[in-house]
C-alpha cells in the first residue's frame, strides 16, 4: 500500500451521506477525458435564449465592430448577467431569429468590458467584496452559479448559508469534471480561495465522488490545507450531484438563506475573472452519445456552429441533437445554429426513422430494461447502444412502482400524476411536488411511456403561479382596505 493511500484512509474525513432512489443507466458513447480544441471558426452564431437567460436587451448595433470579451446583450430579468463576444467581429443583428451573429472573426486579445463609472460606484458603496461579485457578473463567471433549490440564477450582491462546489457531473452524456479539471488544479484552487474570498464564515462543501482514484486523490490532497473546504464524498450514482438534493442532505434548510451551487467550469471562470481579470468566454463541454464517431470533450466557445462539430464528429445521419444530457436535455431544432452560453454537452443519437420489423416481438437480447422483462436480464451488466426509438405506444399507468423506486426526491410520480390526470392540483401540491428535482428517472423507468418528468415540472409551475395569484389578490385585497380606513378617517 502507498503512503498516499494509507494517508488518504486516516486523513480523508469528508461527509458520506445516505440517499435514496437513482440509477445509473449503461449506455455507449460516454465521453472519454480527452480534450480536444475546435478549429477557429469563420463566424459565431449567439443565441439569445438559453436555459435560463433570454439577452433581450441588445448592448450593439448592425455593422457594429466589437472586441472580444465586449458585451453584446443582457438579461435585464437575472441580474444584468451578459452574453459576451468570445471573438472579436463584426455584429450582424438577427433578433427575429434569435441569435446575434458575428462575422469576419478575429482572435485578437480579450479584454474586459468594464464600466469605469459604475466599478468605482460599487467599491465606494460595498468596498473590495462589491468590486469582486460585479466582476463575476460582467466578466461572465455569475451565470456557472445556481441557487441550490430552485435552479435560478442566484443574486450576485445575496449571502448564501454555504457553497456547494461539485466536481462529479453524472448525467449520462454530460462534461466530466474530471475532463475539466485535468491540468487545471491549481486554477480549481485559486478558484476556491477567490470563492471564499466573497464570504465570511459560510462552508464551502467540496462534492468529490467516492472512490478510490488517482485523480480523485490528487484533488484531496490539493485541498487538504483548507479548513474552510468541507469535503462530501458521493457514490457515483445518477442524480446524487443535484444540488437540491445536496443541500438537503447536508442540513441546510431552504428556510435559512440561498445555497449557491456551482460546478468545476464555474470555479474555473472565478478564477478566470478574478484572479487574471478575463472574461470568460470559453468552456469545455462533452460531445458524446451513440452518434458520435469518437466521444470525448471539447474546447469550444458560445455561438460556434452545430454545423462544424457534425462535420467534426458525426459520420451516420439522420441523428437527434440534445442540448444536454439524456435524461433532461432538450431538442436542438435546425433554427439553433450556435452553442448557447449554458450549454454543458451536446448528446448525439442515431435517429430510427423507420420502425424495426417485428421489433415488439424481439427479445431485447441487446437492450436493457429496468423492468428486466427483456432475455438481456440473463446477460451480465452491459452498455447499451441508445438510439431515438421509443418501442411501444404510451399506455396507462399499471401502478408497477418502479417510478417511486426509483426517485431520489423520495415521493410519489404515479400519484401525483393521477392527481394531475384528475385536475387535482392541490393534493398534487400536497404530495410535494416541490420536492421533485426534474432528473427524468422516472420517465426513463417508466413501462407506460408516461413523460412524468415534464407533468412535474408543469405542475410546478402551476402550483407557483396559483400560489402568485393568492399572493398578488390578498395585496390588492389589503390595499382596499387600506384605502377604505383612510377614506373613513377623512
Ligand atoms: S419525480 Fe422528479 S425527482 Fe422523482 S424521479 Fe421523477 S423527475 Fe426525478
Ligand atoms: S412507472 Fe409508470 S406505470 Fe409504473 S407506477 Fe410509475 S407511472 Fe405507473
Amino acid at each position: 500500500m502507498q503512503f498516499n493511500e494509507i494517508a488518504n484512509g486516516f486523513l480523508d474525513f469528508g461527509f458520506r451521506m445516505n440517499f435514496r432512489g437513482g440509477y445509473n443507466i449503461l449506455l455507449k458513447g460516454m465521453p472519454d477525458i480527452e480534450v480536444k480544441v475546435m478549429p477557429e471558426p469563420d463566424e459565431l452564431y449567439l443565441p439569445l435564449r438559453s436555459r435560463r437567460f433570454l439577452f433581450s436587451e441588445i448592448s450593439v448595433k448592425d455593422g457594429e465592430r466589437v472586441n472580444s470579451g465586449d458585451i453584446l446583450a443582457k438579461d435585464p430579468d437575472n441580474y444584468a448577467v451578459p452574453l459576451l463576444a468570445p471573438r472579436a467581429g463584426v455584429v450582424r443583428l438577427k433578433k427575429d431569429e434569435g441569435q446575434v451573429v458575428l462575422e469576419e472573426i478575429a482572435h485578437l486579445e480579450e479584454h474586459a468590458d468594464i464600466d469605469k463609472e459604475e466599478q468605482s460606484h460599487i467599491e465606494h458603496e460595498m468596498g473590495a467584496a462589491g468590486i469582486k461579485r460585479y466582476r463575476l457578473l460582467t466578466l461572465g463567471a455569475w451565470q456557472f452559479f445556481y441557487d441550490a433549490y430552485t435552479g435560478a440564477l442566484p443574486d450576485p450582491l445575496g449571502t448564501p448559508q454555504a457553497i456547494i462546489v461539485s466536481t462529479v457531473s453524472l448525467e449520462p452524456y454530460l462534461a466530466r469534471g474530471d475532463a475539466q479539471l485535468h491540468k487545471r488544479l491549481l486554477n480549481f484552487n485559486r478558484g476556491l480561495e477567490q470563492l471564499q474570498s466573497l464570504l465570511e464564515y459560510q462552508p464551502i462543501y467540496l462534492v468529490l465522488p467516492d472512490i478510490k482514484s488517482e485523480f480523485a486523490d490528487l484533488v484531496r490532497n490539493h485541498i487538504r490545507g483548507y479548513a474552510w473546504v468541507k469535503t462530501v464524498n458521493i457514490p457515483l450514482t445518477y442524480p446524487y450531484d443535484d444540488f437540491s438534493i445536496l443541500a438537503r442532505k447536508l442540513g441546510l434548510g431552504r428556510d435559512k438563506g440561498p445555497v449557491w451551487g456551482v460546478r468545476t467550469e464555474g470555479v474555473l471562470a472565478v478564477d478566470r475573472a478574478l484572479t487574471s481579470t478575463k472574461p470568460c468566454t470559453a468552456r469545455i463541454i462533452s460531445i458524446a452519445g451513440t452518434g458520435i464517431n469518437s466521444p470525448c470533450h471539447i474546447k469550444i466557445m458560445p455561438g460556434y456552429p452545430i454545423k462544424k462539430i457534425m462535420e467534426e464528429y458525426v459520420s451516420e445521419p439522420p441523428v437527434r441533437m440534445i442540448n444536454g444530457g439524456i435524461l433532461t436535455g432538450q431538442i436542438l431544432g435546425e433554427e439553433t445554429l450556435g452553442i448557447d452560453t449554458e450549454c454543458r454537452g451536446i448528446t448525439v443519437l442515431p435517429e430510427l426513422r423507420e420502425r424495426e420489423f417485428l421489433g415488439f416481438a424481439r427479445p431485447g437480447w441487446s437492450r436493457s430494461c429496468f423492468a428486466a422483462c427483456y432475455l438481456s436480464a440473463l446477460r451480465k451488466k452491459f452498455f447499451e447502444r441508445f438510439n431515438t426509438g421509443v418501442r411501444g405506444e404510451g399506455r396507462p399507468c399499471i401502478s408497477c412502482n418502479f417510478c417511486e423506486d426509483i426517485c431520489p426526491a423520495g415521493i410519489t410520480p404515479h400519484l401525483i400524476h393521477k392527481y394531475l390526470y384528475r385536475d387535482l392540483l392541490e393534493e398534487a401540491e400536497q404530495a410535494r411536488t416541490d420536492l421533485c428535482v426534474e432528473c427524468g428517472l422516472c420517465s426513463y423507468v417508466c413501462p407506460s411511456k408516461i413523460d412524468l418528468r415534464q407533468q412535474l415540472i408543469d405542475a410546478k409551475k402551476l402550483i407557483e403561479q396559483e400560489k402568485e395569484e393568492i399572493r398578488k389578490e390578498q395585496l390588492r385585497q389589503e390595499e382596499l382596505a387600506r384605502k377604505a380606513a383612510e377614506e373613513k378617517n377623512e
